[in-house]
């Protein structure tokens, strides 16, 4: 279902405004959500917001479930978190204390640490967070940040990888992880492009054929914000981080699809190549750094 309505529920909650513009309208079960406009400073929103316990049950169960297994983890996610681990070594000392927050299983905490970093994990999912734990013998507690009682200043690095879209405010989450950071503390930030070419593709895709479903870069209501570089950049300067490199990358689709479906998704294959990837791809990686 596609609606233009143009009234929502709540103000913009970065910069207050009541000018918010409804721009898709998803289906999720019997519940419709929206992918709501600032019309101030751009950034966009799930609206009606989630509440909390709607979220927790997202999360439980059969989430995460193919990384459960053996070789799980390294065949959806090893090649990324290599990547990751390549950029953040350089940045940190021998031994530094690194936080991987929302880790899964536990992947990119044991190639830190077989790195030779002190790294642990928070995982909300607590069959992933277990297996984890005992499959690489690595720290990882079940735990939300706010649960924990690290003292501020712990950690040299955090990293939040697919993790700060579905908090309920990133401006306020990132502030406290800025708590937990040492000075000039850096943290690894990624997450997908709303506006990048893919996501306009798919957009006007599921309009033309009328499939919302079809927006595949599209998560709402499990993101509940949606950043473009401009609204990220305004989220880090408001917790307090500067932006010190910054990267894209193409998460490849490995969805079984239909022919049709394949056709469809062709034009996002082709911006998978690597040279296209860095320059078009949806997802972005930023490296921020805590200002004091
Ligand atoms: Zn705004």
């Amino acid at each position: 279902m596609i609606s233009n309505k143009s009234t929502t529920t709540q103000n913009c909650p970065m910069c207050g405004s009541s000018e918010i513009v409804v721009e898709f309208v998803k289906q999720d079960g019997p519940r419709l959500w929206s992918l709501a406009r600032c019309s101030r400073c751009g950034l966009h929103f799930t609206d009606p917001r989630p509440d909390p316990e709607y979220l927790k049950g997202c999360y439980s169960g059969d989430y995460h479930e193919d990384l459960r297994m053996a070789g799980g983890t390294e065949t959806a996610f090893g090649a990324k978190y290599r990547r990751y681990a390549d950029w953040l070594t350089p940045q940190l000392a021998p031994g530094s204390r690194v936080l991987d927050i929302g880790c899964a299983t536990g992947g990119l905490v044991k190639m830190l640490c077989d790195r030779g970093f002190l790294a642990e994990g928070l995982e909300l999912n607590k069959d992933s967070a277990a297996w984890g734990s005992n499959h690489y013998g690595i720290t990882i507690q079940n735990k939300t940040l706010e649960e924990c009682d690290f003292a501020p200043g712990s950690f040299a690095a955090v990293t939040l990888t697919d993790v700060l879209e579905h908090t309920l405010n990133p401006r306020d989450y990132l502030t406290n992880v800025g708590t937990l950071l040492a000075s000039k503390g850096l943290v690894l930030v990624t997450f997908p492009d709303i506006h990048s070419l893919e996501s306009r593709y798919y957009q006007l895709m599921a309009k033309l054929t009328r499939r919302p479903w079809l927006w595949r870069t599209l998560h709402i209501p499990l993101h509940i914000w949606e950043f473009t570089k401009s609204t990220a950049n305004a989220c880090f300067e408001a917790a307090g981080f500067e932006i010190i490199a910054f990267r894209r990358s193409q998460v490849p689709d490995n969805e079984k699809t239909s022919p049709f479906l394949r056709m469809i998704c062709l034009p996002s294959a082709v911006i998978a190549w690597p040279v296209l990837s860095s320059l078009l791809g949806t997802q972005m990686e930023f490296l921020i750094r805590k200002r004091q």
